[in-house]
């Protein structure tokens, strides 16, 4: 491989607690796998406060973008179950991972994203309501916080390089 490699990415995807709870994580893997992102880590955990802290703040700088209280709101409803992170690879995965995902707000999300087409919650709700709005998915923003999240989340042994079938025509 040459300087192609460098557009081979890995994406941290997280199902949150109500995808968990509402039995939607095959439909979300789905979504991943049928694009042909090949999954290189998956498991169920339930992380501690401190590695969301670490996750939302420290990796992610929540407080500065949303404020302190929707920061709180957010680790609450984190808080509630257990969830499923994996970690998705392939042709610059981070930005397409996202467009999957669709935006943050439900109910702005295009319709054929995971957000769009499976929640409908606007922020004015639940602002008025002191939640942080169910949006099924975390995934990476940048290529550089993608690095930093999976290091949090995985370790290296739980991580495979394999070759899938797709390869052939996707790389
Ligand atoms: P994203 O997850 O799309 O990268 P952020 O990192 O900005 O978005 O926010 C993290 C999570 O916090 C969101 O996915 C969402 O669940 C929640 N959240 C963000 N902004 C708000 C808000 N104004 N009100 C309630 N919850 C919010």
């Amino acid at each position: 491989m040459g300087k192609e490699k460098d557009l081979i990415q890995r994406s941290l995807v997280v199902c949150k607690p109500d995808a968990v709870q509402r039995g939607l994580v095959g439909e979300i893997v789905h979504r991943f796998e049928r694009v042909g992102l090949k999954i290189v880590g998956m498991k169920m955990v339930m992380p501690d406060e401190e590695q969301y802290k670490e996750h939302y703040e420290g990796i992610g700088e929540m407080i500065t973008r949303r404020g302190e209280e929707v920061f709180r709101y957010n680790l609450n409803y984190m808080m509630t179950g257990p969830v499923i992170a994996m970690v998705l690879e392939g042709v610059e995965a981070v930005p397409l991972v996202r467009k999957i995902v669709g935006s943050t707000e439900p109910q702005k999300a295009d319709m054929g994203t995971i957000r769009g087409d499976y929640a409908h919650m606007s922020f004015g709700y639940s602002d008025a309501k002191q939640v942080g709005v169910p949006n099924l998915v975390h995934a990476s923003g940048s290529p550089e916080e993608a690095k930093k999240e999976v290091a949090l989340w995985f370790n290296e042994a739980e991580l495979y390089d394999y070759s899938d079938l797709n390869e052939k025509f996707t790389r």
